[in-house]
């Protein structure tokens, strides 16, 4: 049986990419093995969001090729895609695909080991129009499922590789959904996260008109869900819809991961982002009394091409009013082919590193005054992982909970949290739920 090995950098929709091109390898006889281990073929769907996530990807296509010198390497994704090129000159490389095609995935590693040479299949994804819908062959090996339901985007943020890896905006339809999310629960899983590059422009390339909110009522309608998540969304595609749907379903997790970018008005507007900070807080008023107890979590970006000190701390003042409970530090990645790549005015690499410190500094109180509004309460939570005789997992306003208590993974339990602890909270278990 041949042995294949599949690694994924980057975000959520790649992971969940990985996980439809593994089930095409079982389907067809392959054995799945730990990417640490002899194989022979290599997949490594890679990650462009930033130069860390190219720098890394070349070096695992580098330690394939040394695990095993005959082994058929194929790279896919975002990185593939916007550098096809770079990616053909590792040695041991010998299929291409970008960020489409991957259906094709066995086909394509079968032709190359019959073949000499590279097998470049990467194509014009600004033509590519439709979602390629992979179903799940097999479950991951996870407690909360992802379910990918769109892909692309056409936003074109001015510091953003993603539109030239992805293109345009494509959505699954709402009958695949409706069955991908049914076998997901059929297996087992508590929980659904959907995830998408753009995921609040679901359905504009639809013909029927249907939106996010369509989306999440089609999940929501299998029995035997207990909890839907979505995945980052920007806060100015929020509908009233969402909002019904987040109030009227207890199953819909009160957690919104809404990125703002920068604190700064000048910031965004050089980064082609459509708010300002007066509508983002707006925005974000909106959903906290709309939802009571949300968890509006975040990215930030910091050293924008630029971004002056005073507008930096615009940035440190605005985020030091809101109520994230987590952020996520960027510090800013230049991507050529990017409009911000081209700027003069980049930001020396030590002042962007001193600025990543002071915001993650902010960030890190921002979450424990978060947490802190939740001791003493009772919440459910889905635990996940084990290590050394503690359980953790996440209430549905994403906070982190751990316990000593005997818990099953997977399940859902009612916990009383009692102190802060890590980057969440310990707590006692009530009952399972
Ligand atoms: S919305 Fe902006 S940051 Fe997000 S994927 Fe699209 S271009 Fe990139």
């Amino acid at each position: 049986m041949p042995k294949v090995a599949l690694t994924t950098l980057g975000c959520k929709v790649n992971q969940f990419e990985t996980e439809t091109m593994e089930g095409l390898f079982k389907q067809k006889g392959y054995e799945i093995v730990p990417f640490e281990e002899k194989a022979d073929f290599y997949v490594i769907n890679t990650c462009s969001v930033t130069s860390l996530g190219d720098r890394k990807s070349r070096q695992i296509i580098r330690r394939a090729k040394r695990q095993n010198e005959q082994a058929i390497i194929a790279v896919c994704g975002c990185y593939a895609q916007v550098h096809p090129e770079e990616i053909k000159a590792i040695e041991g490389v010998r299929v291409v695909l970008g960020t489409k095609e991957r259906s094709r995935i066995v086909e394509y590693v079968e032709q190359a080991a019959r073949e000499d040479g590279i097998l470049d299949e990467v194509g014009n994804i600004m033509e590519a129009r439709d979602f390629e819908d992979i179903p799940l062959y097999d479950m991951p090996q996870r407690t909360r499922a992802f379910l990918k339901i769109e892909d692309g985007c056409q936003n074109f943020c001015s510091y953003c590789i993603i539109p030239y890896a992805r293109g345009p905006v494509k959505s699954r339809h709402l009958d695949k959904i409706y069955a991908e999310a049914k076998k997901l629960v059929e297996a087992g899983f508590k929980e659904i996260v959907l995830t998408g590059i753009h995921l609040g422009a679901y359905g504009r390339d639809l013909p029927e008109d249907v939106n996010l909110a369509d989306a999440c009522r089609e999940v929501l309608k299998v029995e035997g869900l207990k909890r839907l998540r979505l995945g980052s969304l920007e806060s100015i595609e929020l509908s009233p819809e969402l909002f019904e749907l987040i109030r009227q379903d207890e199953r819909f997790c009160a957690h919104l991961h809404l990125p703002l970018q920068a604190g700064s008005d000048a910031v965004l507007k050089d980064m082609n982002r459509h708010y300002d900070t007066a509508e983002f807080a707006r925005l974000i008023e909106h959903v906290e009394r709309e939802v009571p107890g949300v968890a509006v979590s975040t990215d930030i970006i910091v050293g924008f091409p630029g971004e002056t000190e005073e507008q930096f701390q615009q940035g440190l003042d605005f985020v030091a009013k809101m109520n994230f409970s987590r952020m996520h530090v960027f510090p800013y990645s230049r991507r050529s082919g990017t409009p911000a790549a081209e700027r003069k005015d980049q930001i020396p690499e030590p002042v962007k590193k001193e600025r990543v410190h002071r915001m993650q500094a902010l960030a890190a109180s921002k979450s424990e005054e978060f947490h802190k509004m939740f001791i003493g309460k009772t919440m459910r939570v889905l635990f996940e992982t084990n290590t050394e005789g503690i359980t953790d997992g996440l209430t549905d306003n994403y906070i982190r909970v751990y316990t000593d208590d005997e818990v099953v993974c997977g399940e859902l339990y009612e916990v009383r949290l009692a102190r802060l602890y890590k980057d969440g909270a310990f707590a006692k278990v009530v009952e399972k739920v």
